[in-house]
């Protein structure tokens, strides 16, 4: 599958992005560059299965420092290197030097973090707006000189003030704040950048992406578009959402790199992501088609109401349901299978809940709680994918709430600010608890975090199963 040629070509490394050039695969190292030798066999891992493009988190000049230390030794050059750096201008122009590409957050690059949410009068977020701009523009300058590529990428649940407080909606927030980034880019004649816009929720990013891409179009701003649902979690519903967002958007022609976010190993990103596009080049996949079968699916469903899905599930976390999952997705949503209904009372279990996900998603039934997670990384400060399956097994029958499993304080708190209830690694095995986007209960021995946790579901009365 390739990009549109009408599409700017940005290089990365080795490889072209956009401009009529193949998609390229992505994935994110879950590993930090402190754990060398791990490290290095996630690498070679996700190398022979042919990852394009990797991002690494920076999260400190010491990392730094220790990721160029590895990277000078290593006989990899098929993979391009992405640096990860949030809330710190300075560290992510150190990082120009020893990437081929960038990737800032417009919502949080040289923000104070959470002190930056009480910011709230004009003549304050204008000061903000243009220290911002100043750093900005450094480190868009050194990029060009650096001949490094930079993606602006923002995401739903890290916004910047100044545009969240001047725009109608979180998307209208997300798109101006991009765009004016790409102005500061433009002023220094930086144009090898790519733009992202992604949501924990696959509609949402669906309909961001598209509104992003008139709006870029309308302007003459033909830069790549790199797709992916954030904060997807793990298993089943993970592959679901991820192939639901990219996959219509791509059948609609938006979209030139792809990150499939899982809390998985990263080599399993790759592995789907491979998958998935070889089956979009088979599939167009259209929204309107599933909205058109749902009551007939409905009804089907209703059949089996009292069904638990749950120990079932644990059969998806391998990723050996990824080629099902594709042929249930392009049996509900292709345009070729418009006109057919399958019978799911013959399905197995899981394939039922992939159908429940699936309406879940399209806001079309509600049969769980909305559990996301995210995809981990070098920042990580204790095992989220084994208390992502906790969490699901104890919660997701709690239907009304929406609970987030994040490995860090660095970006857990912003990306799941519209969760009821947020699980977030603070420390080295300590959790921190939020309620509706406030911490309540900190550092937290991890091996005690769930039960805290359900406890303040308790405490709060949103325990209750109606
Ligand atoms: S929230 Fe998760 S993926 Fe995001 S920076 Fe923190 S550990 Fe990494």
């Amino acid at each position: 599958m390739e990009s549109l040629a009408t599409i700017h070509s940005v290089p990365i490394g080795k490889w072209n992005v956009g401009g009529g050039n193949a998609i390229s695969i992505q994935t994110m190292m879950g590993r930090g560059v402190e754990n060398e030798i791990s490290w290095r066999r996630e690498l070679e891992d996700i190398a022979a299965e042919g990852c394009h493009l990797v991002r690494v988190a920076i999260p400190s000049e010491l990392a730094l420092q220790q990721f160029q230390r590895l990277r000078r030794d290593l006989s990899c050059d098929a993979i391009a290197f992405i640096g990860d750096v949030h809330f710190q201008g300075k560290l992510a122009i150190d990082a120009l030097e020893v990437c081929e590409k960038i990737r800032i957050n417009p919502g949080n690059f040289a923000s104070h973090g959470a002190r930056s949410m009480a910011i709230v009068d004009k003549d304050t977020l204008e000061g903000e707006r243009k220290r911002i701009e100043k750093m900005a523009k450094k480190f868009f300058s050194r990029a060009r000189e650096c001949n490094c590529s930079v993606r602006i990428g923002s995401n739903g649940g890290s916004l910047s003030n100044h545009h969240r407080m001047s725009s109608a909606s979180a998307e209208l927030a997300a798109i101006a704040s991009v765009l004016e980034m790409v102005q500061w880019a433009e002023e220094v004649d930086l144009k090898n950048l790519v733009a992202s816009f992604k949501w924990s929720d696959p509609i949402s990013t669906l309909l961001i992406n598209e509104m992003a891409r008139e709006k870029f179009n309308s302007l003459g701003k033909n830069y790549p578009f790199h797709l992916g649902v954030t904060e997807a979690g793990n298993g089943l519903e993970a592959r679901i959402k991820n192939a639901i967002a990219v996959g219509i958007l791509l059948s609609k022609n938006i979209g030139d790199t792809l990150r499939l976010s899982l809390t998985e190993k990263s080599v399993n990103e790759i592995r789907f992501a491979k998958k998935l596009l070889d089956f979009l080049n088979r599939h167009r996949l259209c929204l309107e088609i599933l909205k058109e079968k749902s009551k007939e699916l409905l009804c089907q469903l209703k059949k089996f109401s009292d069904e638990h899905w749950i120990d079932d599930l644990q059969e998806s976390q391998s990723g050996s349901y990824d080629d099902e999952i594709l042929g249930l997705i392009g049996q509900l949503l292709s345009v070729e299978n418009a006109n057919f209904l399958p019978d799911i009372t013959t399905f197995p279990p899981w394939k039922r809940e992939a159908v429940r996900c699936l309406l879940q998603i399209f806001r079309l039934g509600r049969f769980h709680g909305e559990i996301i997670a995210c995809p981990t990384c070098g920042r990580t400060q204790y095992n989220v994918a084994e208390t992502l399956d906790h969490v699901r097994r104890r919660f997701s029958r709690l239907k009304h709430l929406k609970i987030a499993v994040m490995g860090c304080v660095v970006n857990g708190p912003g990306e799941m600010s519209d969760a009821d209830y947020g699980y977030i690694g603070s420390a080295n095995g300590k959790v921190n608890i939020y309620h509706r986007g406030q911490c309540v209960r900190r550092g937290i021995d991890e091996a005690h975090a769930i039960d805290a946790l359900e406890e303040m579901i308790r405490q709060n009365g949103d325990d209750c199963v109606e």
